[in-house]
């Protein structure tokens, strides 16, 4: 998934689309999950989400060929999903899959090449439309049956052996899309189904990044031999008030990173995702300026609960492991075991359209090498739409501390 903040009229090169403007909070009587291929009704819903303008603005923002074709060209992701897919073939042949979110179609489609008897592609987006000509040109109508509506909102005649979604967005959490695959999990998977990614992990590290604080706040010291200093307060602001999504590299990050939310997806819970927090003691590894932290996640592929009935004791495959010494919850490595498959959004591994994810500072801290850099991070869902992300850092180094307050929209 690739919504960005402001998915609506935004600068082309940062792919936001059809941003919810005004309104929201209420349900939509005539909004009806539709049927594109035989298909009856048969479950009694729990407690199913209202559908606010803020959904179908964001599914409006799904129906745009271009989000579709920036997920699809991205190798890492699609690549990873395709292999993990294949890797589970024992799991999905002769078995049934829902595709949360299925887009163009493209994981139903694989999961229908692995031998799945049948395949339940949902979508709220009207790109449904498309996926279940795209299911027709390749002549698996028989297997995959295309849905038109909110997963929350569709009733299929079964339950489901596997659930397979690419629900991440920026900094893992944004657009709050993970609600849907837990509302789903609890509905329609069978004890002991498969869920792919299985799990997923928030990492944050402090960085370094003086080319950019040039461009963006330099540039204004001297302009044409004209003095613009005027423009810093302004340039800061403009620049630095929201998180940006970019790609670094490993060489601006100042020191290992820290777990911020670990996902297992086999138990995650609507509540807990509400509101996350972490607290961080870094200790700079270089002498360098601090200019922001980033943001990164990766996501595992591993079996069903009940095929490593201790995976709740032992960390899953991708998390960080080797605590370091001093006590904080800094790790040195992550492990990828080639058992499990990690697709990664990590500076140090190829980059994908999730880039990484940074909250700048208004003004670089002087780090010296060892110096502590302590806070706490909190992501929560926004109270105007659960779809933004409100990100609150307190941090404070050399014997300052700052608070920063930013809403990802
Ligand atoms: N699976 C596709 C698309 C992933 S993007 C691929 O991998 O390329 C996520 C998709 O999920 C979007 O098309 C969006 O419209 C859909 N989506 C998000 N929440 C949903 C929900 N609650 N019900 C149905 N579809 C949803």
């Amino acid at each position: 998934m690739m919504l960005g903040n402001g998915y609506a009229s935004s600068p082309a090169s940062r792919r936001r689309r059809g941003r919810p403007r005004g309104g929201g909070g209420s349900g939509y009587g005539f909004w009806q999950p539709q049927s594109l291929h035989h298909h009856q009704q048969q479950e009694i819903s729990p407690v199913v989400p209202p559908c606010t303008e803020f959904d179908m603005a964001y599914f409006r923002a799904y129906s745009h060929i271009g989000v579709h074709e920036e997920m699809l060209k991205d190798r890492v992701r699609t690549e990873t999903y395709r292999a993990a897919i294949m890797r589970y073939q024992h799991l999905i042949s002769d078995k049934v899959v829902l595709d949360v979110g299925c887009g163009t179609g493209i994981l139903a489609i694989f999961c229908a090449f692995a031998g799945a008897r049948r395949v339940y592609a949902v979508d709220a987006s009207e790109i449904a439309v498309q996926a279940s000509e795209v299911v027709k040109e390749n002549n698996l109508s028989d297997k995959v049956t295309v849905l038109l509506g909110r997963v929350e909102d569709v009733s299929i005649d079964e339950k489901v052996d596997v659930i397979v979604s690419e629900w991440m967005g920026y900094i893992l959490l944004y657009e709050s899309m993970l609600p849907s695959i837990i509302f789903a999990r609890d509905k329609w998977l069978k004890p002991g189904g498969l869920i792919l990614p299985s799990h997923a992990s928030l990492y944050m590290a402090p960085v370094t990044h003086a080319d950019r604080y040039r461009e963006s706040i330099d540039f204004w010291r001297d302009v044409y031999g004209i003095n613009m200093s005027a423009m810093l307060p302004l340039a800061k602001q403009c620049a630095f008030e929201e998180p940006c999504i970019e790609t670094i590299s490993g060489e601006n990050v100042l020191t290992w990173p820290i777990l911020v939310k670990e996902v297992d997806c086999y138990t995650v819970t609507i509540q807990e995702l509400e509101s996350v927090t972490a607290k961080f003691s870094f200790s700079s590894m270089l002498r360098a300026p601090l200019h922001g932290f980033a943001f990164w996640f990766d996501v595992v592929f591993n079996g069903p609960a009940n095929y490593s009935s201790n995976h709740h004791l032992q960390p899953p495959l991708g998390s960080l492991v080797d605590q370091q010494s001093h006590g904080s919850s800094q790790s040195k490595k992550r492990i990828k075991s080639d058992e499990g498959i990690v697709l990664s959004t990590a500076p140090e591994d190829a980059p994908t359209h999730w880039q990484q994810t940074l909250l700048y500072l208004y003004d670089p801290i002087e780090l010296q090498q060892d110096q502590k850099i302590e806070g706490s991070v909190t992501l929560s869902q926004s109270k105007e739409n659960a779809r933004f992300l409100n990100i609150h850092l307190e941090y404070s180094s050399g014997g300052r501390s700052f608070v920063k307050e930013s809403v990802m929209r």
